[in-house]
Parts: structure tokens; sequence; C-alpha cells
């Protein structure tokens, strides 16, 4: 089995190549490390069975395999609200050329949406019938309305290609090889705590949300990729431990030892203020439940960003 995996070098997208290479297939990478670099790939890079392509999903894209993963997406606030106009560009022909390859050699492909489909949420914890609460012009709209239209154009070539589809909409998860300075959440309270600096708390810090670990997310992912044709989601995955802001980062503080000083920002525009998935779905179809609690979670993430910082 050949396996493509789309945002192969980025943080969930190398954690996957390496399970997959694990579990005896051979791997296509296909990245054009837009937020990641080949550093993320290193562990697998000799590895007879992987290949790295550098290649923007935008364009067309003529390979040969059997599944497809598709994860290209910058996906932190910071990243993404970069260019906002590429970010929907990757989103939406990222999709069409994914989907338009997938229909050409017959293979079946997942969509690496998002809980961000749910937007500001109204209901919680957020399960799959509900429809969202998204601002469609603000400075997120780009992601979200992105991983939107992504999923229609994935259901859309369901009902008429007969393409058999994954949607999987993941929640916060979180681990080694996260991005430093991309500005999530947990890679800058590790961060600030090892560099002795302020935790930076966006508004009151009770916004909440439940936070995955990346091996938990992965396991998840290729048990849907795996499963009955029939299943086509979409499916929330995530932990629902729901924690608020201040909690997690009182957790760096005592994971780390720092003696940081919390500090207080504005909050950004549109931010959630509460998030949890409903995983009920998951788990009685997939059997699929998270396995690694926060502290533990965190403390591998922490290992990580010590080492790192180190170098
Ligand atoms: P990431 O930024 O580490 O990885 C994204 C990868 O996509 C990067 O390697 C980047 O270079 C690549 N990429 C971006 N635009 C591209 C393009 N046009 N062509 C080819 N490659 C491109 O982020 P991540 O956390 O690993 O997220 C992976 C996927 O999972 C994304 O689609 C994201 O929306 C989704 N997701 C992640 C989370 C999370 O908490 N980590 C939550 C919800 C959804
Ligand atoms: N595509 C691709 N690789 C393929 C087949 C198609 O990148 O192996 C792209 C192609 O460029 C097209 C898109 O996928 O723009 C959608 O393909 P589809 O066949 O669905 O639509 P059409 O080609 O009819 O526009
Ligand atoms: N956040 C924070 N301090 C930071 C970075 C983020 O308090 O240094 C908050 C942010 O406002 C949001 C939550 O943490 O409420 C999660 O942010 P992240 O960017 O990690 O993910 P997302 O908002 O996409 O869920």
């Amino acid at each position: 089995m050949t396996v493509l995996v789309t945002g192969g070098a980025g943080f969930l997208g190398s954690h996957l190549c390496a399970r997959l290479l694990a579990d005896g297939g051979d791997v296509v990478s296909v990245d054009n490390y837009f937020t990641s670099s080949r550093r993320n790939l290193s562990h697998i890079l000799d590895n007879p069975r992987f290949e790295a392509m550098r290649h923007d999903v935008c364009f067309p894209l003529y390979v040969e395999v059997d599944r497809i993963y598709n994860l290209a997406c910058p996906a932190s606030p910071i990243h993404y609200q970069h260019d906002p106009v590429q970010t929907t560009k990757t989103s939406v022909h990222g999709a069409i050329n994914m989907l338009g390859l997938a229909k050409r050699v017959h293979a079946r492909i997942l969509q690496a949406s998002t809980s961000e489909v749910y937007g500001d949420p109204l209901v919680h914890p957020q399960d799959e019938s509900y429809w969202g609460h998204v601002n469609p012009i603000g400075p997120r709209a780009c992601y979200d309305e992105g991983k939107r239209c992504a999923e229609t154009l994935f259901f859309d070539y369901h009902r008429q290609h007969r393409l058999e589809i994954k949607v999987a909409r993941i929640f916060n998860t979180y681990g080694p090889r996260m991005h430093p300075n991309d500005g999530r959440v947990v890679s800058n309270f590790i961060v600030q705590a090892l560099q002795q600096a302020p935790l930076t708390i966006f508004g009151d810090g009770m916004q909440t949300r439940s936070f995955c670990y990346v091996d938990d997310m992965v396991g998840a992912l290729v048990a849907f990729m795996d499963s009955n044709a029939a299943l086509t989601g979409p499916m929330n995955f995530g932990n629902a431990d729901e924690t608020t802001m201040l909690d997690l980062a009182e957790r760096v503080l005592r994971l780390t030892g720092s003696r940081s000083k919390l500090v207080f920002a504005p909050l950004p525009v549109d931010d959630p203020k509460q998030r949890c998935p409903d995983i009920a779905l998951a788990k009685r179809h997939l059997d699929w439940a998270p396995q690694v609690g926060l502290d533990d979670g965190l403390k591998a993430t922490i290992a990580y960003f010590r080492h790192e910082l180190d170098r």
C-alpha cells in the first residue's frame, strides 16, 4: 500500500508518516515547507519506503497512490492569518486537486478538518450534528471557511463520483515537533516557562480548550482511514478533558518547575470561548478514546522543547 500524506513534514504529518512506515506501508510526503522543515522528517528520511516531495497542493499532482491523508494547511492562527488568501487557496484548491487525484487513481482520501468548523460554538460540547457558529468575514474565516468548503467538496465528490472519503474533525492537538514560534498556546507556555519569561494569557484565561496528545490523534486518524467505507464522518477526534488556559498555565509552571509570572493580554478577535469535543461517535464506531492524560503529554512535550532549546 502506498500512502500519500500532504502536509507530511508538519507537526501532525511527521508523526503520521512515521506511524504509517512502522505499519509497513510505502509513504510519500508532499509539503511546500511553509510552516515546517525537512528536519521534522530527519528520523525517517533514510527509510527506503519513504519519499519526501516538495510540492504545493494548490497545483495539480500526478502520483500513483492507494490512500491519501490531506493535512496540508497552516494550522496555527499566526500562520494561517499571515497570508489569508493563500490559506483559503490551500484548503480549497488543495482539496480539489487531492480529490481529483483520488478520483483518478481510485484512492480512499481522508481530510484533516477541524473543530474550527464549529466556530465560537453555541452548543457545548460539540457533536457532529452541530452546524457551527462561524464569522464568515473575520480574521479566522480564511481557515474556518476554507475548511468548511473543503468538507463540502469531500461530500460532493463522495455523492457525485462515489469517492471513499473520511472527514476527521480534529480538536486541539499538541506534542513534540510543534513549531516553537507558531503561537499556539501549548508551545507558547512551555517555551516561555523554560526561558523563565512571563506566560502570556489572552483574555482572562477562563476560555477553555481540550488538548489531545499527538500519538492519540495519529491513532485515531489511522483507525478512521482503515474503517468501513460506509463510515465517512464527519467524525470528531480530540480529548474530552476540558481545561481553562489559566489551568494549563499553572500545569506548565508546575511541570517545568519554572518561576515565570503570568501576564494578561487582550483576547484575539473571534477567539472561541469554550471548546470540547463530543467523541461518542468515534468511541462507538472505532472503539477509540484518547489514552494519554494532559500531565503525561505535557511532560513529553516539555522534554522535547527542553532538548530543542538546548541545541
Ligand atoms: P502544521 O502547520 O505543523 O502542518 C501543516 C503542514 O502543511 C506544514 O508542513 C506546511 O508546510 C504544509 N503546507 C501548508 N500549505 C501547504 C501547501 N499549499 N502545499 C503543501 N503543503 C502545505 O500543522 P499541524 O498542526 O500539523 O496540522 C496539520 C493538519 O491538521 C492541518 O490541516 C490542520 O488544519 C489540521 N488540524 C490540526 C490541529 C492541531 O491542533 N494541531 C487541529 C485541527 C486541525
Ligand atoms: N488532479 C490532480 N491529479 C490527478 C487528477 C486530477 O491534481 O491525478 C487535479 C486536476 O488538475 C483538476 C482537479 O484535480 O483540476 C480536479 O479533478 P477532477 O477530475 O475532479 O476535475 P476536472 O479535471 O474535470 O476539473
Ligand atoms: N492563548 C493564550 N496565550 C497564548 C496563546 C494562546 O492564552 O500565548 C489562548 C488563545 O487565545 C486561545 C487558546 O489559548 O483561547 C488556544 O489558542 P491556540 O492558538 O493554541 O488554538 P485555537 O485558538 O486555534 O484553539
